[in-house]
């Protein structure tokens, strides 16, 4: 099977791996270049997007990624991981860059601080029934979208928070911590019909 890879700079990297192995994936974490060649698909975690772009530029692999992005390799981010796939970011650290890749415009903690974290029930069409359990932790919200960028779910006041154009998905929420594991299910089928 495809071998699925989970950036391992900051965050909370090994709950996807868990979730990933869980459904049967054969996976990697990834801290260097040659560890990014290796896989067929990769997973961005939740954590600080300032702190994983640094480590991703001091461990000399932003340039790598952003090649296989453009490439066409299939890439889940979740939360900070959605703000990296971003090609714009609002509300940015100074000097703080995205790998980019989806056309879309997103804010950094747009649901303010940290203590004002929330669960909710998310239709997302896409996977089907039941909702999604959603959990937004200091999470970015996608602002506006390019034509090539399909939302997949939005807020009941309309904000857009899971977002998919060609092999990119994005979700502003933690689905690896709320048992939710459709999202990565769905990522796997992307993988795997590369
Ligand atoms: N606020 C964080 C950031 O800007 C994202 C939070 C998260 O990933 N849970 O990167």
């Amino acid at each position: 099977g495809p071998r699925v890879g989970v950036l391992a700079l900051q965050g909370d990297f090994r709950e996807h791996a868990r979730v990933l192995a869980g459904l049967g994936a054969r996976v990697a974490l990834v801290r260097r270049a040659a560890e990014l060649a290796e896989v067929d698909g990769l997973v961005i975690p939740g954590g600080e997007s300032s702190v994983i772009d640094k480590l991703a530029r001091t461990f000399g692999l932003a340039e790598p990624l952003i090649a296989a992005i453009r490439d066409g390799m299939p890439v889940y981010g979740t939360c900070a991981g959605l703000i990296m796939l971003a090609d714009t970011v609002l509300d940015a650290s100074p000097g703080q860059r995205s790998f980019g890749g989806l056309d879309i415009v997103v804010r950094r903690n747009a649901f303010g601080s940290q203590n004002q974290s929330f669960e909710t029930e998310l239709a997302v069409p896409e996977l089907g029934e039941p909702p999604v359990r959603a959990a937004f932790i200091r999470g970015p919200v996608v602002e506006s979208l390019g034509p090539r960028a399909t939302p997949l779910a939005a807020l009941a006041d309309g904000r857009v928070v899971a977002v998919r154009q060609g092999a990119l998905l994005g979700t502003s929420f933690h689905p690896e911590i709320t048992g939710e594991h459709r999202f990565h299910e769905y990522f796997l089928g992307m993988v795997g019909a590369r």
